[in-house]
């Protein structure tokens, strides 16, 4: 389900814009595949984002077919990403190639946090931090990325309302999401009471959770 009502979801997506044409066939491809890329309002989100803060390091969590990872390359950024299966890391790197943007995204193979502590060092820093991968580790991650944060970097945070049932069991009502519901709660109270973030919680796209690092 939306979290917000269809017809509001409808209405506001008809404002959607690609970025280009092959983004645009990127992201049908994927909406017909079923392959899972940030939603369009989030993706309108985003880059209204990058036209303000233009970031010029981004680290992303849940690279997929590369398509968010490209977004932010298209504003100049450079961005390293991560990703846990490896036929994802070919699709993402034959797609990153394909547009033209192997010399702004560097994919690292593996968990994310993992990949975070094997790969990065104090000359990694990260002007914005995009966190899309499993949604039962989003605090792991976060952990592991905000080293590598300096004053005023942002951490967003994708999916955060899990269609609605974060806010309310009843969205689950089998109980099949206990699992990720219980520990996306956790992590919104976590981010929301961190000594060194500033965190909203917006509910565009599946809900975004916005941290500025102080
Ligand atoms: N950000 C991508 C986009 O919008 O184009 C979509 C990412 S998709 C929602 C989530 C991805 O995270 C999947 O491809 C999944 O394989 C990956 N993933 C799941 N668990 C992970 C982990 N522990 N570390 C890194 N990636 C993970």
């Amino acid at each position: 389900m939306n979290i917000t009502n269809d017809i509001v979801t409808e209405y506001i997506q008809k404002f959607y814009v690609p970025i280009d044409e092959n983004f645009s066939a990127l992201r049908q491809n994927a909406e017909k595949c079923k392959v899972p890329i940030i939603l369009r309002e989030t993706e309108s989100f985003l880059t209204f984002l990058l036209g303000l803060l233009k970031p010029k390091n981004v680290l992303e969590i849940g690279t997929a077919i590369g398509y968010s990872a490209m977004v932010f390359a298209s504003f100049g950024a450079n961005v390293i990403t991560i990703e846990k299966d490896q036929d994802m890391v070919k699709t993402a790197i034959n797609n990153i190639n394909t547009m033209g943007f192997s010399d702004k995204i560097k994919v690292l193979n593996g968990d994310g946090e993992v990949a975070i502590k094997e790969n990065l060092d104090e000359n990694d820093m990260f002007d914005l931090i995009f966190i899309d991968a499993a949604k039962s580790h989003y605090q792991r991650f976060l952990d592991a990325a905000i080293p590598f944060c300096s004053k005023n970097s942002i951490i967003v945070s994708d999916n955060v309302l899990l269609k609605a049932a974060t806010a309310s069991d009843q969205f689950d009502p089998k109980g099949r999401f206990k699992t990720n519901i219980r520990k996306m709660r956790q992590y919104l109270e976590y981010i929301s009471d961190h000594p060194k973030l500033d965190t909203i919680i917006l509910s565009c796209g599946d809900g975004l959770a916005l941290s500025r690092y102080k």
